[in-house]
């Protein structure tokens, strides 16, 4: 029997295919399983391959008309020809990829020596952006670990850090989704985490102070319950400082 009955239902999956924006197919997917699909959270499981190169078409015309609405002429300004097509594979492929590709693979390795001592990775550079605006945050951040039952090599902290971060975000959960990251890598018995970043939202528009910066940090496991634990953490990472500007 052909599809010619005016029901979605029972058309077929390619009918479906042509009649949709691959981003709606995926949105679709994605609300199926009722999971979160914020600006900040990873949607690489709903992105069959192939698809990303279907939806880097979609997103460069939108922003071909966002162009046009902003009544420049991408026909004859040769600047601005192929903004759109660069945009989409920058946001897609660079800036945010942490949301359209898969983590980056870390292996992890048994604890076999019982390592108890706590150690701390940095400065590692993260690159954002903003969810409210879209412009660049740009910082450092120090990860500290009282290792538990597994351990990751020290590289893979900056991988993992530039998967979260590639994510429109704000500065806050970031640093809660890193740490879950992490924690779910290498279990560790103490985690901590500092990021010291600057937000070109403060710095290119609106107040426009161009030396503000935001500390935050997060603390669990044992860092969170041993003061002084929690006070070596943030003296190894005092010491591992530097004074780069963004
Ligand atoms: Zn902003």
């Amino acid at each position: 029997m052909t599809s010619t009955l005016p029901n979605d239902n029972i058309k077929s999956f390619d009918e479906q295919i042509t009649n949709k924006l691959i981003s709606e197919i995926i949105r679709d997917r994605i609300k199926s399983k009722g999971t979160r699909f914020s600006a900040n959270d990873n949607i690489a499981d709903f992105i069959n391959p192939g698809e990303l190169k279907v939806l880097e078409k979609e997103v460069a015309s939108r922003i071909k008309d966002l162009l046009k609405s902003l009544v420049i002429d991408v026909d004859n300004d040769h600047n601005t020809q192929e903004t759109a097509e660069r945009v989409s594979k920058m946001y897609l492929n660079e800036v945010f990829k942490g949301r359209y590709h898969e983590q980056p693979k870390v292996t992890s390795f048994p604890n076999d020596k019982n390592l108890d001592e706590i150690y701390t990775v940095g400065p590692i550079t993260v690159r954002s952006a903003c969810s409210h605006h879209l412009v660049p945050i740009l910082g450092e951040c120090w990860i500290g670990i009282k290792p538990g039952s597994k351990v990751i090599g020290l590289s893979k902290f900056a991988r993992v850090a530039d998967w979260v971060f590639s994510r429109p975000h704000i500065q806050e959960e970031a640093v809660m989704i890193l740490a879950d990251e992490i924690e779910k890598l290498c279990e560790p018995k103490g985690l901590g985490i500092i990021v010291k970043a600057q937000h070109y939202c403060m710095k290119w528009r609106g107040v426009k102070e161009p030396n503000t910066s935001m500390i935050n940090s997060v603390v669990r496991g044992d860092f969170r319950h041993d003061i002084s634990l929690k006070q070596e953490f943030f003296e190894l990472v005092r010491q591992q400082s530097s004074n780069n500007n963004y």
